[in-house]
């Protein structure tokens, strides 16, 4: 049995990530979702969960134990040092939490798994993965679909765009980039060429 192949995937807000993600997990790659891990991280009782009440608030936990995320959204994105205080306790957990993940499947004996994770280039977390696969589409595409299907502000959207790297460093980054400035048709042909190169080197 080979060694698993490791497939980071990124893409700034709104550039069709996610679409990209559940493409190649329909063609029968798991996928290793970041944004999930962040989430399940933070689940009931956990230690993670924990450090954020300590720092942020211990009535950001209900009685359920449930952590409110609107409000700690709102208290961790307040300034840029809470955001990195948020960040401190997080990253190092999701981290954690979803090589456990990549390993169990490593462990299963998968050929090739999928990392989706937003952060990859800016968390250097490119550099354990075999192949990079970047999606990328024009700010003004992504700001179009993030209002008119998902009723986000626009003015929301391109802040959050601002702040995180550019395509451009995407670009010049991924091994393989995802033009996703057409129609999901011409985006699922070129998910499905990447299939095809993850199963020639896996
Ligand atoms: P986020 O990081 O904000 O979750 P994302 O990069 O994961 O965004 P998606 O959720 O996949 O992006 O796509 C953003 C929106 O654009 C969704 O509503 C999706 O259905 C739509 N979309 C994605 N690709 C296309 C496309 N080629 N044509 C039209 N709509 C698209």
């Amino acid at each position: 049995m080979g060694r698993m192949l490791r497939i980071g995937l990124t893409g700034g807000i709104g550039s069709g990530k996610s679409t990209a993600a559940r493409l190649l997990g329909e063609a029968g790659f798991p996928v290793v979702d970041a944004d999930q891990v962040a989430r399940d991280i933070m689940d009931p009782g956990s230690p993670v969960l924990e450090k954020v009440a300590e720092a942020f608030g211990a009535d950001l936990i209900d009685e359920t134990g449930r952590l409110n995320r609107g409000d700690l959204a709102r208290r961790a994105f307040a300034t840029e040092a809470e955001t990195e205080k948020l960040n401190a306790i997080t990253h190092p957990a999701i981290r954690t939490e979803a090589e456990r993940r990549l390993t169990e499947l490593a462990e299963a004996g998968t050929r090739a798994a999928v990392y989706d994770m937003p952060l990859l280039f800016e968390l250097g977390i490119d550099a354990t993965m075999d192949l990079t696969v970047a999606v990328v589409a024009d700010v003004d595409v992504r700001v179009r679909r993030l209002v008119e299907q998902r009723g986000l502000d626009e003015e929301d959207v391109r802040n959050r765009i601002a702040r995180q790297v550019s395509d451009e460093v995407r670009r010049a980054k991924a091994d393989v980039l995802l033009d996703n400035n057409g129609t999901l048709e011409d985006l699922r042909r070129q998910v499905n060429t990447v299939c095809e190169q993850i199963n020639a080197l896996s």
